[in-house]
Parts: structure tokens; C-alpha cells; sequence
């Protein structure tokens, strides 16, 4: 059984192939506990402002779901509290449960700024988890972030 825990832990050994870019890691799982895509942030190396680890990691994940584009039961798993775009994009994918590590207090949209994804105007909601490995995916921003100063 694979626990939000463990789902955190890849998505930390994801961001850490992150390079030159923030270190943000996500991970996809099928609902049978598979990983079906990892991807870090890669805003940097594709100079595209959308390459964040979630976005990325989504579309992966669709290609290789048996279902389409539709990612129904499976769980997504990032480092860092999600983004509006992120946040949306996880709705539109129909992912069923988000586990994260961090909050992320200045742009976070699963329920520092905003609640996107329990918005209960949605009709498609997926159940949340946050702060799991809080201190291990904040750390590991803090240390880039000191590097880079
Ligand atoms: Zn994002």
C-alpha cells in the first residue's frame, strides 16, 4: 500500500531532477498505486511559463491512462501547494485525491489564497491532503533559494 507519505517522497526525488529550475516535483499514481508519469518544474529549461511539475506530470500521466484524458481515480502528488493554474488543471484532469508537501502562503490555490479545488461550485471536487513531508519539501526550497542568493 502505497501511503500519502511514500507519494510525497517520489515527488521529492522528482523536483530533485529539477537543474537550474525552483525544485518542485509532482508524481501521478493510477488508482492501482502504479506511477503512471513524475516530472519536476521545468519553467526554466523549456522557457515556458505553464512547465510547472503538476502541469507536466498531468499530461504524461493522460497519455498513458487507459482511460484518455480523463484521470479519474488517480492521485496526484507535488511538493508544493498547487497554483491557480495547477489547481485547475487538476480539476479539469478529473484527478481524484491531491497529496502535497508544503504550504505555500503567496500563491498557493488549494487553500492558502484560494480553495480552487473545493470550490463547491465544481461538480468535480478531489478529496486533499496537505502538509504531508511539510518540513522535508520546505526545506529543500529554502536550501535552492539560499543557493541562489
Ligand atoms: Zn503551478
Amino acid at each position: 500500500m502505497t501511503t500519502s507519505e511514500d507519494m510525497v517522497r517520489a515527488a521529492l526525488r522528482a523536483a530533485s531532477a529539477s537543474g537550474a529550475d525552483v525544485p518542485i516535483g509532482a508524481v501521478v499514481y493510477a488508482p492501482d498505486g502504479t506511477v503512471l508519469a513524475e516530472a519536476c518544474n521545468a519553467r526554466e529549461a523549456l522557457g515556458d511559463p505553464t512547465a510547472h511539475a503538476e502541469v507536466l506530470a498531468l499530461r504524461e500521466a493522460a497519455t498513458r491512462h487507459g482511460d484518455g484524458w480523463r484521470l479519474d481515480g488517480c492521485t496526484l502528488a507535488v511538493t508544493l501547494e498547487p497554483c491557480t493554474m495547477c489547481a485547475g488543471a487538476l480539476v479539469l484532469a478529473r484527478v481524484s485525491r491531491l497529496v502535497f508537501g508544503a504550504w505555500e502562503p503567496k500563491t498557493g490555490a488549494v487553500g492558502s489564497l484560494w480553495d480552487v479545488v473545493r470550490d463547491r461550485r465544481l461538480n468535480h471536487r478531489p478529496e486533499v491532503q496537505g502538509g504531508v513531508l511539510e518540513q522535508e519539501c520546505a526545506d529543500l526550497l529554502e536550501r535552492f533559494f539560499r543557493t541562489q542568493r
